[in-house]
């Protein structure tokens, strides 16, 4: 018996990059601010009351859109922060992370020959997940420093075959944001158009120095036509429980589910519980930004006087920082260079673009001890 041989259905796509930098980090002891994740636990409370609700039994199968009470608690939060009722019985799935909800959602609506736009640099999972699909990833490229959206070129972007757009803010990996501005020029790009709008909205309680983030929420034009998706990974330093989830309108959340039940079907049960419990007492995660504002302003004050000049970072836990003054080497030899000879891993800004030249920044993730901030600064300083 010979193994059968099929062709890849996604020939051109390595091993996730966050995969690669955190095994070569590991590899060569590096201090390791490449893979988005904190290196401190998360409170010990939420593992105690994960371990009650397994104590008090709810270790059978969750109801396939989620636990009623963690979709009653969103539904009260993204009302009060941001003006849009959500019916928790018919208008919210909890997904396994908002990797699962990304990839449901892009599967519940994407056929072959549809178009979906995404703005790059992106997240690696979407433009895999449009392929999968049959559907075909149209670029519209955020230029370096900037990284602002040129809506000239969405204007050029938009097909009859447009299905899809996807819209993530804050954004990884440039930490950017869109402004009020933006949203009312996306409504109006839109308008008379049946284009989805997905917005990748993960980091959405991590913002700095005041600022508002415009969930698509906010803009029932929008709104009517969009799926919000969030993680509570990134909110509640638990990146490895993968709980997530998508909010829309009735219509296209009944489409979500019908793949949703046939990707994961439902999601760890006590930790959608518990869950439940901390979105309810602690809707808008309070402190949180205070907290990785202060970690990314103990980031740039530590780098000071190193030959790294520091990009605008207005929410995320991703500093980008570019390399000019140092190289002209392209970012991922770069990257290579400063994990193996300095011992600090970083990700290459290109792992998130395609087609197009990246700019000379590399991207560090500052959800870290700060004594992890502090070695990790005193080698980029000799850099
Ligand atoms: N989108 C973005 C922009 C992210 O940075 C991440 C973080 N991994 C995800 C989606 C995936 O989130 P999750 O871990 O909840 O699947
Ligand atoms: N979101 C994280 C990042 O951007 C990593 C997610 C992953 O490892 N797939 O680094």
């Amino acid at each position: 018996m010979t193994t059968p041989l099929l062709p890849s259905k996604l020939p051109s796509t390595g091993v996730s990059i966050f995969s690669v930098m955190t095994r070569l980090a590991n590899e060569h002891g590096a201090i390791n601010l490449s893979q988005g994740f904190p290196d401190f636990d998360c409170a010990p409370e939420l593992v105690e009351a994960v371990a009650r609700h397994m104590r008090a039994g709810h270790n059978q199968y969750a109801p396939m859109a989620g636990v009623q009470a963690l979709r009653e608690a969103l539904a009260a939060k993204l009302e009060r922060l941001y003006g849009r009722r959500y019916d928790p019985a018919t208008e919210i799935t909890i997904t396994s992370g908002a990797t699962e909800g990304l990839f449901s959602t892009i599967t519940a609506f994407v056929r072959p020959g549809d178009e979906v736009i995404l703005f790059q640099p992106c997240y690696d999972s979407y433009a895999p997940a449009v392929r999968l699909n049959g559907g075909t990833p149209v670029f519209v490229t955020l230029r370096f420093p900037e990284y602002r959206i040129d809506w000239d070129e969405v204007r050029r972007a938009l097909t009859p075959r447009t299905r899809l757009l996807l819209l993530n803010s804050p954004h990884n990996p440039t930490g950017t944001m869109v402004s009020a501005d933006d949203m009312r020029e996306l409504a109006r790009v839109l308008d008379g158009r049946d284009v989805v709008v997905v917005g990748d909205e993960v980091y959405e309680h991590i913002l700095f120095d005041g600022r508002r983030h415009e969930s698509l929420a906010r803009y029932p034009e929008l709104a009517d036509r969009s799926v919000v998706i969030s993680s509570f990974g990134k909110t509640y330093h638990t990146t490895g429980w993968k709980v997530g989830y998508c909010a829309a309108p009735q219509a296209l959340s009944a489409e979500i589910q019908r793949v949703h039940q046939f990707v994961t079907f439902s999601v760890n049960a006590a930790i959608q519980h518990t869950y439940a419990e901390v979105v309810a007492r602690d809707p808008f995660a309070e402190g949180l930004a205070a907290f990785y504002q202060e970690k990314r302003d103990r980031f740039l004050r530590l780098i000071e006087g190193s030959r790294f000049r520091p990009l605008p970072c207005q929410g995320t836990y991703f500093q980008l920082l570019d390399h000019s003054a140092i190289t002209t080497e392209r970012d991922t030899d770069f990257a290579l260079r400063l994990l193996r000879e300095h011992g600090v891993a970083a990700i290459p800004t290109s792992a998130f673009l395609q087609g197009e030249e990246p700019g000379p920044v590399l991207r560090f993730c500052f959800a870290k001890r700060d004594e992890t901030l502090e070695r990790a600064a005193a080698k980029l300083r000799q850099v």
